[in-house]
């Protein structure tokens, strides 16, 4: 898409701080974060919101959520046991979907929050 700064992102058209690439997916670090980390997940191919996804979106939405563990694993927020039976650490992934879900750019994306509280809203 011509005019959509993310499919710039992923043409290499603006910079952005790349933490992982793969032939479907794109992840770099929130320009604007709400919490100590912040990344956004992305398809590499346009589509600009989750209500214009189908079945055929399945595996890459798959792709995109299956790579946080492993983002969250480099970046320090991932959910441990805390050596008391319980849970430290943790993050928040959200996908912001039209006006009224608080979406401002219009290509779908996955945010991956975490660190440590208080964060921002998002949306
Ligand atoms: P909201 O801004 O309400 O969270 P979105 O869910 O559409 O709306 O999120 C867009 C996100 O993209 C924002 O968190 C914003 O900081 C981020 N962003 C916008 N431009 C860039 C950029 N060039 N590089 C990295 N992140 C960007």
């Amino acid at each position: 898409m011509d005019n959509c700064i993310f499919c710039k992102i992923v043409a290499k058209q603006i910079p952005a701080n790349v933490v992982f690439e793969d032939d479907d997916v794109l992840a770099f670090k929130d320009i604007n974060p709400a919490a100590p980390v912040h990344l956004l997940v992305i398809p590499k191919q346009h589509v600009a919101t989750l209500s214009d996804c189908t079945e055929a979106h399945a595996g890459v939405l798959g792709k995109m959520l299956a790579l946080a563990p492993k983002l969250a694993e480099e970046h320090g927020v991932a959910v441990k046991d805390d050596g008391n039976g319980g849970r430290s650490g943790g993050f928040k992934t959200l996908i912001n979907s039209g006006p009224d879900g608080g979406q401002e750019v219009y290509h779908l994306h996955l945010h991956m929050v975490g660190g440590k509280r208080p964060w921002r809203g998002l949306g």
